[in-house]
């Protein structure tokens, strides 16, 4: 067992952090208000390789690897959450495509993706009355001659206003449930296909989440990824690896937090003496701390399996609802131990708080978590 990062996860990681602390942290603030990502940051993290990082070199990615891929991106979590959260279904996306494209949708896509000529990618999996549930959606893709013609929407999707690609779920068998989807590449700008409202979040605000309307989209029959009906499995794999995306941004979020928390504890005069001298303030530090570092043990252990290619989807799950449950517990006791103060937008606990909410909800509620790691040890999988 080895707990160290290799070097070259240490220098992503400080790459990542550089990266973070010169270009997001400044500006996480801005863009929490104006709900704009600035797309030449966007920009930059791609062309410092963060937008394709478990993807070949042949097709523009780094190809530096999942534990890499966790460790930059609890870096640029620690430093603006709407950034990680795209930087995460920009990977997502890249690797959907790489694992079930054809060749041609690889050539033509992924090096958009990596080199950020596309700001962004989407995936385009839940609907209004399909979240928890995919396997309700309504969207459908009937075949056409050589095309399918979709027609449906899609609500809450991530990056919708700036991705280049999309990553589309839809029924081409109605009556089939979970086995009738199928999953397709859609274009930005492709007729029939159109982005709607940004909607206005609690937190994570300079990501947006838009609603999409499908009306009578057609796609050429090659838009198809992987075969017809091989959708649900394509989007719970895809969720699989997000989930340690997400567990990693969790982790950045709750540092932040807990690192501004502390330096304040050691500054605030209280009854004569720094607030950092009371134990109740030196048990929630402990307890935070200690909590983050088991988050991020799992998170990894998480990437370490997905990089061998062993079975991580329990590891993922846990990794997930324990990272971002910590998060959110670690930002409350964090605000309060800044008191009145970290209630006040002047200082970023408020955000981080906000920003942090919504971890434990998308890419699959921490109820639907408890779900898969119930299913995984009640069908055998307890070592
Ligand atoms: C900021 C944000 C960004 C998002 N980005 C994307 C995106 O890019 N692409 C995309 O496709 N989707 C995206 N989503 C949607 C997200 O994945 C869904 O919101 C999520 O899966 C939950 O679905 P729901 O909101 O419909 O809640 P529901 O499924 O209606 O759930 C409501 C409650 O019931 C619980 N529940 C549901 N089923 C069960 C069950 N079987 N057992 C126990 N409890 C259950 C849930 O855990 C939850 O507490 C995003 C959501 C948000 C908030």
């Amino acid at each position: 067992m080895d707990f160290f990062p290799t070097e070259e996860q240490k220098m992503i990681q400080q790459m990542a952090r550089d990266f973070a602390e010169r270009e997001l942290k400044p500006r996480a603030a801005e863009i929490d208000t104006t709900r704009l990502l600035p797309l030449p940051v966007l920009k930059a993290m791609a062309g410092l390789g963060m937008m394709g990082m478990n993807i070949p070199a042949e097709y523009g990615g780094s190809q530096t690897g999942v534990v890499s891929y966790s460790l930059a991106m609890t870096e640029i979590g620690k430093a603006c959450a709407s950034t990680a959260v795209t930087m995460s279904v920009t990977n997502m996306v890249a690797e959907v495509i790489h694992a079930f494209g054809r060749e041609e949708h690889r050539r033509t896509y992924i090096p958009r993706i990596c080199s950020g000529e596309y700001p962004s990618g989407a995936f385009a999996l839940s609907e209004s009355t399909a979240g928890s549930d995919p396997s309700s959606m309504k969207t459908s893709a009937d075949r056409s001659g050589d095309e399918y013609i979709l027609n449906g929407s899609k609500t809450f999707i991530t990056s919708g206003d700036i991705a280049g690609i999309f990553v589309v779920w839809a029924k081409t068998d109605k009556s089939g449930g979970a086995k009738g989807i199928s999953a397709f590449l859609v274009e930005r700008g492709t007729a029939g296909f159109k982005v709607g409202r940004n909607e206005e979040k609690m937190g994570q605000k300079g990501s947006p989440t838009n609603e999409i309307s499908i009306e009578e989209c057609r796609l050429p029959r090659d838009s198809l990824l992987g075969r017809e009906g091989e959708g649900f499995k394509i989007a719970m794999m895809a969720l699989d690896g997000g989930r340690i995306g997400i567990g990693s941004l969790a982790v950045g979020i709750g540092l932040a937090a807990l690192e501004y928390a502390t330096e304040y504890a050691k500054n605030r005069i209280q009854f004569g003496k720094p607030i950092s001298s009371f134990q109740a303030i030196q048990w929630m530090i402990a307890d935070s701390f200690t909590e983050l570092e088991a988050a991020r043990l799992l998170v990894l252990r998480a990437a370490h399996r997905k990089g061998k290619s062993l079975p991580f989807t329990r590891e993922a799950s846990m990794g997930k609802v324990y990272a971002t449950e910590t998060a959110n517990r670690v930002c409350y006791k964090a605000l309060q131990i800044l008191g009145g103060y970290g209630y006040m937008k002047e200082y970023p606990l408020e955000r981080h708080s906000r920003d942090c909410r919504g971890t434990t909800i998308y890419e699959g509620t921490s109820e639907i978590q408890r779900l898969v790691i119930a299913r995984e040890i009640l069908g055998g999988n307890l070592v």
